[in-house]
């Protein structure tokens, strides 16, 4: 599967119709997005293709200048739209989209039960949207770093929250993870592919790096939190 994020100063759902539409090579059997803006958290989701979610946006359009979306090639669960990503928390605050396979998902989710928590798909992906939910009151990008703790698999990982419009923090482990950025914006993706046309500057994510994106900035942080400086990979030639 693919994901992709973009955070900019123009809306997110075409930049992310674009990725989505160059990673579907990756395998597809559903396809979503998440978008956030003042309003709040808007999620659409499809079974099917990218294509297919195009035209439920025509239909049932989102406003965001900020979102995640993501192609799905099911592992847990069977292709529904319950099960597309973006997955969300109970409350719905925040969604994440990943790629890969959460190994001990069985025993946390039985634990996030145990504490409360209703499940609204047979994903192993939705036990990290709940993780985050528990960890609320750290900064994001902390509460990332706390959920990876305890989570084993492989994972490219992304993830938005309704109240903080604009922001969006990722993961790899085991997945690969691209992000951009030129001076109004940051995007990510998992191959450099989608992100040609747009990002002037390009960086692979290192295993186990994460990364904090803001328009116009794509942040490369080490687990520990640590700022990681890096030369660009790959800078598109001039237009
Ligand atoms: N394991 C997740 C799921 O089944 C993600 C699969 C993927 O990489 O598309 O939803």
């Amino acid at each position: 599967c693919g994901i992709m994020g973009f955070t900019g100063e123009r809306p997110a759902a075409p930049e992310l119709l674009a990725g989505l539409e160059r990673l579907e090579y990756r395998g597809y059997d559903s396809a979503g997005l998440a978008v956030t803006s003042s309003a709040g958290l808007q999620i659409r989701r499809v079974v099917g293709r990218v294509e297919a979610l195009a035209r439920l946006l025509e239909q049932d359009p989102v406003a965001g200048a900020a979102g995640i979306g993501h192609t799905r090639w099911a592992t847990h669960g069977r292709a529904s739209v319950e099960n597309a990503h973006p997955q969300t928390d109970c409350d719905g605050t925040l969604a994440v989209v990943h790629n890969g396979i959460i190994e001990n998902q069985e025993e946390l989710r039985a634990g996030l039960e145990d504490r409360g928590h209703r499940f609204r798909s047979q994903t192993d992906t939705e036990v990290v949207a709940h993780l985050l939910e528990e960890e609320a009151d750290a900064p994001p990008m902390e509460a990332l770093q706390k959920v990876l703790q305890q989570v084993r698999g492989s994972y490219a990982l992304a993830v938005i929250w309704g109240r903080r419009p604009g922001l969006i923090v990722a993961a790899r482990h085991r997945s690969p993870l691209w992000v951009g950025q030129d001076q109004e914006a940051a995007w990510l993706a998992s191959d450099v592919q989608p992100l040609l046309g747009g990002a002037r500057e390009l960086y692979p994510l290192d295993e186990d790096e994460l990364a904090l994106l803001t328009p116009g900035k794509a942040q490369i942080v080490t687990r520990d939190g640590e700022p990681v400086e890096r030369q660009p990979d790959k800078s598109p030639p001039e237009v």
